[in-house]
């Protein structure tokens, strides 16, 4: 599975008595901290791990070392050095890969605005012309559901599992409701439980037998190269071995490319676009993704992978909006990422920097919530979060104790649509950014607060 959920069992004998939660918070309290676990975001040291971005200067980006001048209006689709790069983790042809502006979130921000005043390849209306309904699984990223509330979208949640959403659910509603035009997915390390989509989800999304004719998966793939284990360090280096032999031979085709053999032989595993493709939808997902949590979280690249049909469609649209993305900064990506071998040996980095943080999180709550019944959390293998659930209503409670002893914490609701999670249980955990004492400092003073929280309840 793709994460392992710990879970407190038995009350262990030296379990915390009353007086001493009630002391512990006191003394947490008088502490006067000023912590924050809110929102994902790189560390300094992380973000200096891509200082040679800024390096890169006017005698390898101008006209004379690039080729072309790129200082210029133009190339709305974006770079082809990086989009290539990209290509192969997302799991995308190139030449169906934009690259565009910095963020990936405001490239869907865009499909959906679009897809309301418009419509998408297929609609017979523009979805804000007529009820549009959007399943989420939760918990899920609460910046999806705050697109879907901006743009009137109803939003129905489904349940996430270890290897995706409840895909029996996701049928039996799909099938039945012709509104329902799309689903949320965040395929790999999910935002916040680090659920890793199964291919057997993956298949039955793409062979989903929607009601409605222009239903899209929305695939924001995030955290595609963002583990957490040595697995894929181990994979990253075998790969970046064999890259170097299929340069020596002049081979520049990425290796997820449609009819290419991945290095080693084996059978790529197919993306999203393909498995849609296959099952005779071929306009069915739009894939996203960024740099942001691999270089600058703001002045990163954002990627956006779909249907020659659907890509069509979007740059059409786009086409009015911008004259052409910041290329000089997609330049600097791909020489600084050199190829898809560099940006796995760069997430290697990223991951020594993390997985002490991560193995901290895991530490204190087993040592501190191993005990309480209803306390569960996630044991993700990559991306930048850990779900924790409480005890069934205790997560407001949680928070708002948290924010008393100058813990900040994302509010109790935000993994849900509208902020309603219906058991009042589920925190979101964001471990990557604090100093890992602090971190600790913060950890160990949530869990008195989860403990104080559930007493008041008991
Ligand atoms: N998708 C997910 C699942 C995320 O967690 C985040 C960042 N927290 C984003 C998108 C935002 O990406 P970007 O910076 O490219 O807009």
């Amino acid at each position: 599975t793709a994460t392992t959920r710990t879970t407190g069992a038995a009350r262990p004998a030296a379990a915390a008595t009353a007086e001493r939660v009630r002391a512990d918070y006191a003394a947490l309290k008088a502490r006067g901290l000023a912590l924050d676990l809110t929102r994902g975001k790189p560390s300094p040291a992380q973000l200096d791990l891509s200082t040679g971005l800024l390096d890169i200067g006017a005698a390898e980006l101008g006209p004379a070392g690039a080729g072309a001048d790129h200082r210029n209006y133009g190339g709305l689709t974006g770079l082809p050095e990086l989009r290539a790069i990209f290509a192969e983790v997302l799991r995308v042809p190139v030449e169906q890969l934009l690259a565009v502006g910095n963020s990936s979130l405001a490239l869907m921000h865009d499909t959906l605005v679009h897809a309301v005043l418009f419509g998408v390849p297929g609609s017979a209306r523009p979805w804000g012309a007529e009820r549009t309904a959007v399943l989420c699984p939760v918990p899920g990223y609460d910046r999806h559901f705050a697109l879907c509330e901006k743009f009137g979208l109803e939003m129905i949640p489904v349940p996430m599992r270890d290897d995706g959403p409840d895909m029996d659910e996701v049928e039996r509603l799909a099938a039945a409701d012709p509104g329902i035009r799309a689903i949320w997915c965040v395929p790999t390390y999910s935002n916040p439980t680090g659920a890793v989509y199964g291919p057997e989800t993956a298949r039955r999304l793409a062979a989903l037998p929607a009601a409605a004719p222009d239903f899209r998966i929305l695939w924001d793939d995030a955290y595609a190269v963002h583990h957490l284990t040595d697995e894929h360090g181990e994979h990253g280096e075998h790969e970046q071995h064999e890259q170097h032999e299929r340069d020596e031979h002049g081979d520049h085709t990425p290796p997820g490319a449609p009819g290419t053999t991945p290095p080693g032989g084996a059978a790529p595993a197919p993306g999203i676009l393909a498995l849609c493709a296959e099952h005779g939808h071929p306009d069915r997902a739009f894939v996203y993704g960024s740099t942001s949590k691999i270089t600058f979280a703001g002045a990163g690249v954002a990627f956006l992978g779909s249907s020659p049909t659907n890509v069509e469609w979007l740059t059409g649209h786009l086409s009015r909006r911008t004259i052409g993305p910041d290329k000089l900064n997609q330049l600097r990506h791909a020489r600084f990422l050199r190829d898809a071998a560099g940006l796995r040996a760069h997430m290697a980095r990223h991951r020594a920097l993390l997985r002490p943080r991560f193995d901290l999180v895991e530490r204190v709550l087993r040592e501190r919530l191993g005990g309480l019944d209803g306390a569960t959390w996630s044991r993700p293998r990559g991306g930048y979060f850990v779900s924790l659930d409480v005890p069934d209503g205790c997560a407001r409670r949680t928070v708002e104790l948290a924010a008393e002893a100058g813990i900040r914490l994302t509010p109790a609701g935000a993994t849900f649509p509208y902020g309603r999670d219906p058991r009042d249980r589920n925190i979101r955990i964001a471990p990557t950014y604090p100093a890992l004492d602090e971190l600790e400092t913060a950890m160990e003073g949530l869990a008195v607060c989860v403990l104080l929280a559930a007493l008041e309840r008991s």
